[in-house]
């Protein structure tokens, strides 16, 4: 019988996630590998969604979104980021911040086209730009000065008369990499230069710490045109199982995509709709402590890595701290990664997974620490085994 799943989507076989996650629940290891909340999001959040199933909200919503999300998706881009798009044409909410990233591309790209994406990349980037027949092209980000950063020169010279898009996640997951005003100048440059139209991944625009501030790409001069703004409700608010994301652009680009998104899945949660309007417009100052609180927790594992013998990267932003196993007398972070579970109890991601060139992240593993303290304390203390 024929192989039954599709050549072009062959190469997405089994997550990394889904075997770590297996080989955490096998040796009883506390996962730092999978980067979701072990606590609630705001609880006045989570009642306004009872309050919607309980008060009959529970039929399809309207396509582009409920108007609540709508509106309050509009006014939070106004109030955070001086950003004006109209509720009513501009604003698309979806399946989480992925089916909006499924569906731009699907949308926007021709079999054919290029797709620049920063690699280590989001896994399901390289699957939507397959899915389209499209072409990835990845530019690595390497360590420079304690981040992950772009050349310039490189992203420049990615660039070819087929590409049609960029797609840009900063705050950057998996790296904690937090692009500058003077990175996110040179995309829009070259967008501009060469007429590209950028998607971003902005889930994480509200966790940075030390002060770093979030600058979405389509505040830089001539980008609001040319850009498809994403952003989810699941790691602002903790909620990562509610699957409430949005899109943000000039009305072609929001009607392209929702052409696509109608029939993916036409419509969603509603009553999580109705919540997360909620939380935008009364839940930020909950936001804001979770932030402060977010960067003690870094500090905390980055404090624990260090004492273990980890060289560690300072995270500006996201979940996640970049680990260098070296100084630990190792090389080879997928062979680390594999073994950790049944050495220490502790599950990491290896970061090279996240790469078409796999030797740019091979020395380097991902732990996440939007866990309780007390889980973080027990993983620190069983990482001195090492
Ligand atoms: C978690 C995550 C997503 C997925 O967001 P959903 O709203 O859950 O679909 C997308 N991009 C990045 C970088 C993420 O870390």
């Amino acid at each position: 019988m024929r192989e039954p799943l599709v050549a072009r989507m062959r190469e997405f076989g089994t997550t990394v996630f889904a075997t770590m996650t297996r080989l955490a629940v096998e040796t009883g290891s506390i996962n730092l590998g999978q980067g979701f909340p072990d606590t609630d999001g705001p609880e006045e959040m989570l009642e306004r969604a009872v309050e919607a199933i309980r008060g009959g909200f529970n039929q399809y919503p309207p396509g582009p979104g409920v108007p609540e999300l709508r509106h309050a998706v509009s006014e939070h881009q106004k109030d955070g980021y001086g950003l004006d798009y109209d509720p009513d044409g501009e604003v698309l909410v979806t399946v989480g911040a992925t089916e909006a990233i499924a569906a731009a591309v699907l949308a926007l790209c021709e079999p054919g086209d290029e797709v620049i994406v920063f690699e280590p990349y989001y896994d399901s980037y390289a699957a939507a730009i397959a899915l389209a027949g499209a072409v990835r092209v990845p530019v690595p980000l390497r360590v420079d000065a304690g981040r992950f950063a772009f050349d310039p020169g490189e992203l420049a010279a990615a660039v070819s008369p087929r590409t049609r898009a960029i797609l840009v996640n900063s705050p950057h997951n998996p790296t904690g990499t937090v692009f500058t005003r003077e990175e996110l100048a040179a995309i829009a440059d070259l967008c501009e230069a060469r007429d590209l139209i950028a998607i971003t991944d902005e889930v994480y625009e509200h966790l940075t710490f030390d002060g770093v501030e979030h600058l979405p790409l389509a505040t830089f001069p001539g980008m609001r045109e040319r850009t498809v703004t994403i952003s989810s409700a699941g790691k602002t608010f903790s909620v990562t199982g509610w699957k409430v994301g949005w899109v943000c652009a000039p009305y072609a680009m929001v009607s392209a995509v929702q052409a696509v998104k109608q029939f993916m899945t036409f419509t969603s949660s509603a009553p999580w709709q109705l919540a997360v309007a909620y939380g935008l417009r009364h839940d930020m100052d909950w936001v804001a402590s979770q932030r402060a609180s977010l960067s003690a927790k870094r500090d905390r594992l980055m404090a624990g890595l260090a004492a273990s013998g980890f060289e560690v990267l300072r995270p500006a932003g996201t979940y996640f701290i970049q680990a260098d196993i070296r100084p630990l007398g190792f090389d080879d972070g997928l062979a680390f990664a594999r073994r950790l579970p049944e050495r220490a109890g502790v599950v990491a991601i290896p970061t090279q997974v996240f790469y078409d060139h796999p030797e740019y992240g091979a020395r380097y593993v991902r732990f996440a620490f939007c866990k309780r303290d007390d889980v973080i304390d027990e993983a620190v203390e069983r990482l001195k085994r090492l």
